[in-house]
C-alpha cells in the first residue's frame, strides 16, 4: 500500500531551543509510527534570522544581497541538522538537507527568490529508505549554484511547494498560536479559533494586517489547492484548516476582523480640480517608493478639492517631504497628517452574496459614536479608517454584531 505523505513545517518559536527541538522530534516520530512518510520543513531557531540580519547591518546598511543570502540561509541549516539528530536519538532514521541538496531551484532574485521547480527525487529516495526527511526552509539554489532565500517567513513557502512536489494531501504549519482567530485575541478575549477559513479570506486578512503566514505561501497553496492546517506545536489540539471556498462557507458574511495601526493619513487641501493633478501628486509619491493605500478625493464645488490618503507610518516623513517639494511646482493648500488612525476591516467571502453588510458595519460604529474618516471596500472586505483610540472598541462591537463569538 502506498504510504500517505505529510509535510509539516515548524516555525522559529517551535524550535526556539534544544528542549523545544526535542519536543518537535517526538511529535514527528509519532507520525512516523503511524506509517506515514514525513517531510519536515524547519525555520531557524527562535529569532536567529533577525540576529543574523543585525550582524550584517552592523557592517553595512545595504549589504550585498548575495552575501545576505549566504548568511541568512545558515540559520535553517543549523535547525535542520539539530532536529535530525534529535529524531535519530529517539531511534528513528532521519536525514537533513539544505534547500540546494533537495533541488529547490529558484530564480536569481537574491533575498526574495521565487521557486521555479523542485526535483523531489532525493526526498523520495530517502522515503524509500524509510527515513524522515528534514529540510531547511526559506532557501533554494539557482541554476548557477548560488544560494538564495525566499523572503522573510519563506519557510512556509518551502513547505507548501514541497507538499505540491510530493503530492501531500495536507501541509501542516506548526506555530505558537492555536490557529486562525476571528480577530486578535489580545484585543477581544472572546475571539474564536476558526475551524476553517478560505484561501482568499486568509489572503485578504494577511493583506489587511493579520500576521500569521507568509502571503506568498497562501497564494501558492490556493493555486494548487493544497489545504493548509495551521496549528500549535505546543498542543495536540486541531487548528484551522485553510481550504478552497465552498457554498457552505459562504453562508456567513463575515469571518474575521482585522485592525491595522501601522498607517498614517495625509490630507492635502485646496488641490486644483483639473485633469492631471492627482496623477502628478501620486506619480511623485510613487517615485519616492512610497506605497499609498486608501485614497479619498472630495467632490469640489469651487474648482478646488481636498485629497486624503494613507501611507505606512514609516514613510510619512518621506511622503511629506515629497509633497513639500511638489508644492513649489503646483499650487496646493495646507497639508496635514495624522498618525493616530487605525484601519478596522471586516472580511468574508460570503459578503458577495449577502446584502447590507456595509450598512450594518457603519451603523454599528455609529451606534457606538465612532466616527468613520475613510472607507474602502474590496469584493470580500470593508475597511474603515477611524481614530486609533476607538479601534479596540470598534473591533469588539463589530465582533459581537457579526456574531463571531458563535462562528465555527
Ligand atoms: N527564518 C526565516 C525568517 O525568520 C524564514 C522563516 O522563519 O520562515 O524570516
Ligand atoms: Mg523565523
Amino acid at each position: 500500500m502506498k504510504k500517505k505523505i505529510i509535510v509539516q513545517k515548524f516555525g522559529g518559536s517551535s524550535v526556539a531551543n534544544i528542549d523545544r527541538i526535542k519536543e518537535v522530534a517526538k511529535r514527528i516520530a509519532s507520525y512516523k509510527r503511524h506509517r506515514q512518510d514525513v517531510a519536515v520543513v524547519v525555520s531557524a531557531l527562535g529569532d536567529t534570522t533577525d540576529k543574523l540580519e543585525e550582524l550584517a547591518f552592523s557592517i553595512d546598511a545595504h549589504p550585498p544581497e548575495r552575501e545576505m543570502d549566504m548568511l541568512m540561509s545558515t540559520g535553517e541549516q543549523i535547525s535542520c541538522a539539530l532536529l535530525a539528530m534529535a529524531v535519530k536519538k529517539l531511534g528513528f532514521d532521519a536525514v537533513s538537507f539544505t534547500g540546494a541538496q533537495v533541488g529547490i531551484r529558484t530564480d536569481k532574485a537574491h533575498t526574495r527568490a521565487r521557486i521555479i521547480k523542485i526535483d523531489a527525487h532525493r526526498i523520495k529516495k530517502a522515503f524509500a529508505e524509510d527515513k524522515i526527511v528534514i529540510v531547511a526552509g526559506f532557501q533554494g539554489v539557482t541554476s548557477d549554484a548560488e544560494i538564495t532565500t525566499l523572503g522573510r517567513g519563506g519557510s512556509d513557502l518551502t513547505a507548501v511547494a514541497l507538499a505540491k512536489a510530493l503530492g501531500a494531501k495536507v501541509c501542516e504549519i506548526y506555530t505558537d498560536v492555536k490557529g486562525i482567530y476571528t480577530t486578535d485575541p489580545r484585543i477581544e478575549k472572546k475571539a474564536k479559533k476558526l475551524t476553517k477559513i478560505t484561501f482568499e479570506e486568509m489572503l485578504e486578512m494577511a493583506a489587511l494586517g493579520a500576521q500569521v503566514m507568509q502571503t506568498r505561501s497562501i497564494e501558492v497553496a490556493k493555486k494548487y489547492n493544497i489545504p493548509m492546517h495551521v496549528r500549535s506545536s505546543f498542543s495536540k489540539e486541531e487548528g484551522t484548516m485553510i481550504v478552497q471556498k465552498n457554498e457552505k462557507m459562504e453562508s456567513v458574511s463575515v469571518r474575521g476582523i482585522t485592525c491595522n495601526k501601522s498607517e498614517a493619513k495625509i490630507t492635502i487641501c485646496n488641490v486644483p480640480d483639473r485633469p492631471g493633478i492627482a496623477a502628478r501628486i501620486f506619480t511623485e509619491i510613487s517615485k519616492a517608493e512610497v506605497s499609498v493605500d486608501t485614497i479619498v478625493q472630495n467632490v469640489s464645488h469651487t474648482r478646488q478639492t481636498d485629497i486624503s490618503f494613507t501611507v505606512p507610518k514609516t514613510e510619512l516623513t518621506k511622503t511629506l517631504k515629497t509633497i513639500r517639494n511638489l508644492s513649489e511646482k503646483i499650487k496646493i493648500g495646507d497639508v496635514s497628517s495624522d498618525k493616530d488612525i487605525a484601519r478596522v476591516s471586516i472580511v468574508g467571502s460570503g459578503m458577495r452574496s449577502h446584502r447590507g453588510v456595509a450598512a450594518k458595519m457603519f451603523q454599528t460604529l455609529a451606534d457606538n459614536k465612532i466616527n468613520i474618516e475613510m472607507i474602502t471596500t474590496s469584493e470580500i472586505s470593508i475597511s474603515c479608517i477611524i481614530n486609533r483610540k476607538s479601534s479596540d472598541k470598534a473591533v469588539k462591537v463589530l465582533h459581537k454584531k457579526f456574531n463571531l463569538e458563535r462562528i465555527n
